[in-house]
C-alpha cells in the first residue's frame, strides 16, 4: 500500500516549436513532443516568472539584474494525490495513516523569450537551441531524480512509503493542502534543476552563445 509516485510533463505552450516559424535541433533524447515555442514577455514579467518559482540563480545576476539576455525555461512541480480523501485515512481519535495509491509529481514547463526578440527568427533559434538543453535537463530531473526523493526524508519515508500513522498536528503541517511534503519536493526539485542548469553555463559553446545572443542585441562583446 506505499506509494507510487509517478511523474507528469506539461507544457504552458500548446503549439509545438514544430508548428511555429522558430526551429532548433532537438537534443538527443529529448520527444519533438516536449520541444515547444517560445512563450514572449517582457524582461520585467520574465523577472516575475523566474522569481515565483522559486528560481534566482543562474540567470539573475547581482541587484536582480538578468545576466542571461536570452530566453529562460522556468518548470513548476506541484503534487497531485489521486484521491487525497480516499488516500489519507483518519484510523484513530488522534493519528492519519496514508493508504497507498499514486501521488504525481505534474511539472509544467514554459520556455519564456524576451519580446525584444520576437520575430528575430535567427535570434529566437539560437535562444531556442540553447533552451531545449534546458528542457531536456529539467524533465529528466522530474523523471529520474523526483520518484527517489521522499524517500531521502525520514518523516515522508516513514508515512508515505512505510504507511505508519501520523498524529493529527504532523499529517496538517506535513500534508494537507500539499504541506510540508509539497514544499520541500519544489524545492529539492529547484535546486536540481538549477545544479543542472549551472553545467549548461560554462565551457566554450555557452560563451560563444552568450556573444551571438549580445549581437543580436545590437551590443559588442569584442
Ligand atoms: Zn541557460
Amino acid at each position: 500500500m506505499s506509494a507510487e509516485f509517478r511523474v507528469t510533463i506539461e507544457h504552458r505552450n500548446t503549439t509545438l516549436l514544430s508548428a511555429s516559424p522558430y526551429q532548433a535541433p532537438l537534443p538527443a533524447g529529448l520527444q519533438a513532443t516536449n520541444a515547444r515555442a517560445p512563450l514572449f514577455v517582457t524582461y520585467d514579467e520574465l523577472r516575475r516568472l523566474t522569481q515565483a518559482a522559486g528560481f534566482t540563480s543562474p540567470d539573475v545576476g547581482p541587484g536582480g539584474a538578468l545576466r542571461i539576455t536570452g530566453g529562460r525555461t522556468i518548470p513548476d512541480l506541484t503534487i497531485q494525490y489521486e484521491n487525497f480523501q480516499q488516500q489519507w485515512q483518519r484510523v484513530s481519535r488522534t493519528d492519519w495513516q496514508f493508504q497507498g495509491g499514486v501521488i504525481t509529481f505534474a511539472v509544467t514547463i514554459g520556455v519564456y523569450v524576451p519580446d525584444v526578440f520576437r520575430g528575430n527568427t535567427p535570434a529566437v533559434n539560437e535562444i531556442m537551441g540553447h533552451e531545449l538543453l534546458h528542457v531536456h535537463d529539467d524533465i529528466r530531473v522530474a523523471r529520474e531524480y523526483m520518484p527517489n526523493q521522499p524517500r531521502e526524508y525520514y518523516p515522508f519515508r516513514e508515512h508515505l512509503i512505510n504507511c505508519r500513522p501520523v498524529n493529527q498536528g504532523s499529517f496538517i503541517f506535513l500534508f494537507r493542502d500539499g504541506g510540508d511534503f509539497q514544499r520541500r519536493m519544489q524545492r529539492r526539485f529547484v535546486l536540481e534543476c538549477n545544479r543542472r542548469g549551472n553545467l549548461r553555463h560554462t565551457g566554450p559553446a555557452y560563451d560563444t552563445y552568450q556573444r551571438r545572443i549580445t549581437e543580436f542585441l545590437g551590443g559588442r562583446t569584442r
